[in-house]
């Protein structure tokens, strides 16, 4: 079969949206379609596939296929279409266009100015990034970045494409490793690098650059990065959360880093104001029940709790103030997670541990402790329960109130 390479016209001129071509050859289905020459960017080298109409049916994908490139369409091409007529989606190109020669400059400055080569680019639906040989981007390093980038867009420095042979290329970024003709995208004073990509015809069409986010992924830093009416947008939506964020405490974003350190520390304060209460207040608690409980048959003074919602560690504190007190022991068994928790004066000659282990072996649970204070966990709320029960019988009864 005669077979001819698909010409790329965007290759030298990445405004031409609208063409002709002739049909190569099509899958049995016809809805893979190669043809002589083409606009449409097939996915490669980081940046994504254009999308557009070929005899007005929808190109739902573009790929390589050695030198050919195949279009996918959404529907099969009728067989009479030998010529078609292709359009490409223009804003989704100038996007594209735009982060791919954005990426350029950004890459060119980092290396330049930093001494971080970029390893990779890739060109997201949201989000841009390219990975640098680096161990560390400091936030500084990211806005002094953002800043020069900026700066040569403003330059609007000419943007070039050339072809030069590979054995006689000069000062490119990084040696090609391929023979022959190269395509050269060159940013005047800036940059040479050979890429297959398309690029604006000068940096002012790159537009605002934002870089935003760093994350450290394996051995390189990446970094996200978005161009033109991308960075617009994310910066909109940033603004938006930040006054949002801010009126929520009646103030203006630019005083919320301040605002959000003085209610961190207030709040680190009141937590421990009421830590302290807390305790002043099991202090308190324990002394009234232990003097409104009275001795049982064993002469102890023992008082029993269940927790429906509260872990029996919530009660720990208060168990400790409670068998401060003379011949006192203290008994909760909680439902969420099932466990039991028993306290004990010195002078009651209660062993905690020792008792608790007894009973815990016998529902099926296990745990630990001293003479004084002991806690287990049980298979089941109502394990927990019939321990409780087993304990206070041990001991005599719970006293009466
Ligand atoms: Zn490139």
């Amino acid at each position: 079969m005669h077979h001819t390479a698909t010409q790329r016209l965007y290759f030298d001129h990445p405004a031409l949206l609208r063409f002709e071509a002739g049909v190569l050859r099509c899958n049995d289905e016809r809805t893979a379609v190669v043809l002589d020459q083409t606009a449409f960017y097939p996915t490669s080298g980081g940046q994504p596939h254009d999308i557009g109409t070929l005899h007005d049916i929808e190109v739902i994908d573009v790929t390589e296929d050695g030198n050919d490139v195949v279009h996918h369409l959404a529907a099969a091409l009728p067989t009479s279409a030998d010529r078609v007529r292709g359009v490409v989606d223009g804003a989704r190109r100038r996007d594209h266009t735009q982060q791919h020669s954005g990426q350029h400059l950004l890459s060119a400055i980092l290396e330049d100015r930093f001494g971080w080569p970029t390893v990779s680019i890739h060109i997201g639906r949201e989000w841009c990034t390219l990975d640098l040989r680096s161990n560390a981007v400091s936030a500084s390093a990211l806005s002094e970045a953002e800043q020069m980038v900026n700066e040569l867009v403003t330059d609007d420095l000419p943007v070039t494409v050339s072809y030069e042979d590979a054995a006689s290329a000069q000062g490119l970024r990084k040696p090609s490793t391929r023979q022959g003709a190269l395509r050269i995208v060159t940013i005047e004073g800036i940059d040479r690098n050979a890429c297959g990509g398309t690029h604006v015809t000068s940096t002012g069409m790159i537009g605002p650059v934002l870089l935003r986010g760093t994350e450290k992924v394996r051995d390189t830093v990446r970094v996200q990065f978005r161009c033109g009416m991308r960075a617009v947008r994310r910066a909109r939506i940033d603004a938006t959360l930040l006054t949002e964020a801010a009126a929520a405490l009646s103030a203006t974003a630019d005083d919320l880093p301040g605002l959000v350190q003085a209610q961190r520390d207030a709040l680190l304060t009141s937590e421990k104001t009421c830590t302290a209460l807390r305790a002043q207040l099991d202090r308190y608690e324990a002394q009234a029940l232990l003097s409104a409980t009275p001795a049982n048959s064993r002469d102890l003074r023992l008082h029993v709790d269940r927790l429906t919602d509260l872990p029996v560690k919530s009660r720990q504190a208060f168990a400790q103030q409670f068998v401060s007190g003379s011949r006192a022991v203290y008994a909760v068994a909680a439902v969420t997670p099932p466990a039991i928790l028993l306290a004990s004066s010195s002078d009651s000659g209660i062993d905690c541990a020792a008792l608790l282990r007894e009973v815990l072996a016998a529902a099926g649970g296990r745990g630990g402790g001293t003479p004084t204070l002991a806690q287990g966990s049980t298979p089941s709320a109502e394990a927990a329960d019939v321990c409780l029960a087993a304990v206070i019988e041990r001991l005599g009864g719970a006293s009466a109130e």
